[in-house]
């Protein structure tokens, strides 16, 4: 059976929301250290990918590319680099506001990189020692 471009798009979005994010890598592996966390409060700025209440922590799991990380200053898009640079200046901005509001709320907020994943063992050494 042929697809139409819209039922295209539906899988495309499905497929991509599935456990190979960056998000879900982080949240089974806080799982598996046996870590409890929310997944988000939409009342907390920026939608923190997983949050924990009791310890008034939150963490942002970030992918390099929209969120602007060093790893990636090397191999930004060659064109259009205009508009590339100012979306990604502008989720960089609220990166920061966004946590900036969150210590003023009292939350302590931490940030895993798409790139740190690939070194499991330190994202897990790091996560134990923000929630420490
Ligand atoms: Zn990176």
């Amino acid at each position: 059976m042929t697809k139409t471009p819209e039922q295209r798009s539906r899988t495309m979005r499905a497929v991509k929301s599935v456990d190979t994010s960056p998000e879900m890598a982080v949240r089974s592996m806080a799982h598996r250290m046996g870590l409890r966390f929310r997944l988000y409060r939409k009342d907390l700025p920026g939608k923190p990918d997983l949050v924990f209440p009791r310890l008034h922590k939150v963490i942002f799991v970030h992918g390099c590319f929209w969120h602007g990380h060093d790893c990636l200053r090397a191999r930004r898009p060659k064109t259009n680099v205009e508009y590339w640079s100012r979306k990604i200046a502008r989720n960089h901005s609220r990166d920061v506001v966004n946590s900036a509001k969150l210590m003023k709320l009292g939350w302590m907020a931490g940030v895993i990189w798409e790139c740190e994943l690939k070194k499991p063992e330190i994202v897990r050494k790091r996560l134990a020692r923000f929630l420490r």
